[in-house]
């Protein structure tokens, strides 16, 4: 796999392509482990689309602003393309592509009928009005429009966007098309076809995948969460909710920690009313790099990628950690975890409830149906423990880790799909 990972100088590598040097290197390790040939290396680690835009944004002073989306569709061998969209800053093609083919090896992982796609904007939302953002939105949606659509590519939503982003892609979509396409994006309000518990599913999913992974009651279970949005505030809670005692969360603005253990409602409301965790008054204040050093039993990154690393990654003193987010730990931090006995349950396993739930959003779209929240529930217990069964299973048959037996499981499907349907031409 080394001629996919072309070298860089090291202070030259962009978050973005430190996150695709993870991708390349993971799926490098499962194609060897699969005996894959090379030409099929080689496609599953080329985007079958990528698309970058300029998209020009009118503020509210009258200045346009231009900034630039993409979206990449990684592959689309078992079904139509499926992933969020970010915004944020730092976000770049590279980071894009690596995400987009995670999400690849998520959708095969837990058997739901979708290729991997991801889509992004270099924007800080933060910084953007309600309107200018709503502009920014549809204009983006306007330019990547040829990629997506309910049998294409399907969008949801990720860091930086919400329901209200899913809303006007819908819409804008909608308005283009001449008719309502619920199914063209998932994560979207209850009141435009959304669906019963997709907006805890990533949370629950991560639950599924901690207490699963831990064996045993989870009363009294310390907990650190790093990143307190949509997935690390609701996983913190739902985790709360069964007895554990989450003693730290952090969200970019600052970390909070009580040894006693938070109380998680409480500062999700802080956190609504104040923008942030910083200056809950029942907690002390503590940096973001204490949190990894706690003395926890789980702890779970749910911010961004590449926040585990050969630095830190010794004095991670969590007997467990489950990646709320995709690709936060290095494939140096995952040996240094791997020697220290630390079982990592990875992204494409521990978060895939959002995807799970996504999925069964769009079935319900698609078929003009609703299942009830319990119906809901069920279906995505039954996959994340099902697919978390055949990872540990295949981890100790091999001697894996569970992240290589997820990759090994992931890219093996969809290195068969394309094996199945042959080259054309
Ligand atoms: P979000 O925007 O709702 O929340 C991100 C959180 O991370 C915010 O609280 C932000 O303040 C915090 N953060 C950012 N930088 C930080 C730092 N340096 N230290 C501490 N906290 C920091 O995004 P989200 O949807 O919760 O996504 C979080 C992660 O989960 C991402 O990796 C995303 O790809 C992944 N994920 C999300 C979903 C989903 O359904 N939303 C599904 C699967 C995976």
């Amino acid at each position: 796999m080394t001629v996919m990972v072309p070298s860089r100088t090291p202070a030259l590598i962009t978050p973005g392509q430190q996150a695709l040097d993870s991708a390349l290197h993971q799926l490098g390790q499962a194609a060897e482990h699969l005996g894959l040939d090379e030409g099929l290396r080689t496609m599953l680690a080329t985007p079958r689309r990528s698309l970058t835009v300029s998209v020009p944004v009118r503020r509210e002073d009258g200045r346009m602003d231009v900034v630039q989306g993409f979206r990449v569709q990684h592959n689309v061998s078992r079904g139509p393309a499926k992933g969020g969209i970010r915004f944020h800053p730092s976000t770049d093609i590279h980071e894009v592509t690596a995400l987009a083919m995670w999400m690849t090896w998520k959708c095969a992982l837990v058997g739901i009928p979708y290729g991997g796609a991801k889509g992004g904007v270099a924007v800080n939302p933060a910084e953007l009005t309600t309107r200018e953002l709503e502009r920014l939105t549809r204009r983006y949606v306007n330019e990547i429009l040829p990629l997506i659509g309910p049998e294409k590519d399907i969008p949801a939503p990720d860091v930086g966007t919400d329901e209200q982003t899913m809303a006007w892609i819908m819409d804008t979509y909608s308005v283009n098309a001449g008719y309502s396409v619920p199914g063209v994006v998932t994560g979207k309000p209850m009141t435009l076809g959304g669906s019963l518990g997709r907006a805890g599913a990533t949370s629950r999913g991560v639950q599924i995948a901690a207490l699963t992974a831990l064996g045993r009651s989870p009363e009294g279970v310390r907990v650190a969460v790093q990143g307190f949005g949509k997935v690390g505030a609701l996983a913190a809670q739902y985790l709360s909710d069964v007895g554990c005692t989450v003693v730290a969360v952090s969200d970019v603005g600052g970390a909070v920690h009580d040894a006693g253990g938070l109380d998680i409602a409480g500062l999700r409301e802080h956190s609504a009313q104040t923008g942030g965790v910083s200056g809950y008054r029942h907690a002390d204040a503590m940096s973001h790099d204490e949190l990894f050093e706690l003395d926890v039993d789980l702890l779970i990154p749910a911010a961004l990628e590449g926040v585990i690393t050969a630095e830190n990654a010794p004095r991670v003193r969590a007997r467990l950690i489950v990646e709320g987010a995709n690709g936060p730990t290095t494939p140096e931090a995952d040996e240094v975890l791997a020697a220290n006995g630390t079982t990592v349950v990875p992204d494409i396993l521990a978060n895939a409830g959002g995807v799970i739930v996504s999925y069964l959003e769009w079935v319900q779209n698609m078929q003009a149906f609703s299942w009830s929240a319990a119906e809901v529930e069920l279906k995505l217990r039954d996959l994340m423990q099902g697919a978390f069964g055949e990872v540990k299973s295949l981890a100790a048959e091999k001697g894996l880790t569970l992240r290589q037996a997820a990759h090994v499981i992931g890219v093996g499907r969809v290195a068969e799909a394309h094996q199945m349907r042959g080259l054309y031409p």
